[in-house]
């Protein structure tokens, strides 16, 4: 029996990228970047202002306050997407919008709230009128502007190659012009179940029979990993039916069985395999749930053969299928957080298996603290169903008590 870190160690080592694919901006959300990004302009391209208010020079503010503010000449309005021509002489000032280009002769923004317009004769006796504004603060030379480049500078590398894009690279991405963008391909799962005790969910149950579940929750699975699913449907336990099925996955990048790989007499999906030419790189895991698990390399593709228990499918899919997916589209950058909680109950487990406990796990008072939620057993979905996350209990262990902290995986 080969131990949960060697065995995903020979699993990531036998996945390979696949190729890479230039997709639209718009839906790149998720996927994984196949090339480094450099940024091919200034983020912002151009000093602006960060308010709306006044610009000026920071040094026609020296001394102003509310009793004793400066005023200055406003010699012309700059709305954001302006090109202004002007250059600000002494005692003058611009209003400015915010986003807007910071006009020559000016090095800091005062805003609005902190000054008063107002409009005057420009000379005793003259008709015409002068629009003015008071200051009542002082300000810093380079207040209240966003200076060119102060996000990202032109040349810099942005975003690395194997990152998972989120809303805000996205956004990084469409002000850099980048309309479409290079990511590696999503890999095609297949998802095969077996059992001659299993049916499909819409027939009606008979003595001895259950429906597929195993199919749909591999399905949402992969699904989750950015992944595409292909179902296989369901194969008898018969050598036939499950060679014909195995051989429909063969157009994918990763095969998935579940159910078969035990030691029942009628546990074929190793055999299978082994007669269609998988070179087998090992069979059972020392773990639980997820024991029996097989994996091999089927004419280059990655297959795990998966236990049948709906529980210990969705666990070895965590544990070993979804690091493969993610290794397959080139992701490099391990989303799942792994904490320390503070166990709530005592735990006892049998030695030399690596455990897998649903748990809930939470923050309260500056700890997290987690508790299993309900029986364990690898048939018993519902308390999978109920955990946001997973205590991950070492191989060594035998009993841990309450109030000892454990690592806990977040599922989401
Ligand atoms: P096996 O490893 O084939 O002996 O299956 C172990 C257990 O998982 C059995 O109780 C099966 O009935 C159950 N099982 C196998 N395949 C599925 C499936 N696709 N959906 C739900 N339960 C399954
Ligand atoms: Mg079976």
């Amino acid at each position: 029996m080969i131990k949960v870190d060697d065995a995903l160690k020979i699993i990531l080592g036998a996945v390979k990228h696949i190729e890479s694919e230039n997709t639209p901006l718009i839906k790149s959300l998720g996927r994984v970047l196949s090339k480094d990004i450099y940024a091919g302009s200034d983020i912002p391209g151009f000093d602006n202002s960060a308010m709306d208010g006044y610009a000026v020079y920071f040094s026609d503010t020296i001394g102003a306050s509310k009793v004793k503010p400066k005023t200055l000449e406003v010699i012309c309005d700059i709305k954001a997407g302006d090109s202004p021509k002007v250059s600000l002489k002494e005692n003058q000032a611009a209003r400015i919008m915010t986003g807007a280009i910071i006009p020559k002769g000016a090095d800091s923004v005062i805003m609005v709230e902190d000054t008063e317009r107002g409009s005057r004769l420009k000379a005793q006796g003259s008709r015409e009128k002068q629009e003015y504004v008071k200051i009542f603060k002082e300000v810093k030379r380079g207040d209240n502007i966003r200076k060119k480049g102060e996000d990202i500078k032109k040349g810099e590398l942005v975003i690395p190659c194997g990152k998972e894009l989120n809303s805000a690279h996205i956004g990084i991405l469409a002000s850099l012009g980048a309309s479409g963008i290079n990511v590696y391909k999503r890999p095609r799962v297949a998802i095969l179940a077996t059992g001659d005790e299993v049916i499909e969910i819409d027939k009606e149950l008979t003595p001895g029979k259950l429906r597929n579940s195993n199919t749909y929750t591999l399905y949402s699975q992969v699904l989750k990993c950015g992944a595409i699913p292909k179902n296989l449907g369901i194969a008898k336990d018969k050598p036939e039916q499950l060679e014909k099925k195995i051989k429909e996955g063969l157009d994918c990048d990763i095969i998935i069985t579940s159910g078969g790989v035990s030691v029942g007499d009628y546990d074929l999906v190793k055999y299978i395999l082994a007669k269609m030419g998988t070179d087998i790189k090992f069979w059972q895991v020392a773990m639980r749930p997820g024991k029996p698990l097989v994996f091999g390399v089927i004419k280059g593709k990655p297959v795990l053969g998966l236990p049948g228990n709906p529980v210990s499918s969705m666990i070895s899919f965590e544990v070993f299928v979804r690091p493969a997916i993610l290794r397959m589209m080139g992701q490099i950058h391990e989303e799942r957080r792994d904490i320390d909680a503070v166990l709530e109950e005592d735990i006892v487990k049998k030695k030399g298996l690596r455990c897998y406990l649903r748990a809930h796990t939470y923050w309260k008072d500056g700890v997290y603290l987690t508790r299993t939620t309900g029986p364990q057993g690898s048939a018993i979905l519902k308390s999978m169903a109920d955990a946001n996350s997973i205590i991950i209990v070492p191989e060594e262990e035998e009993k841990i008590e309450k109030g000892v902290r454990v690592t806990v995986r977040f599922l989401d």
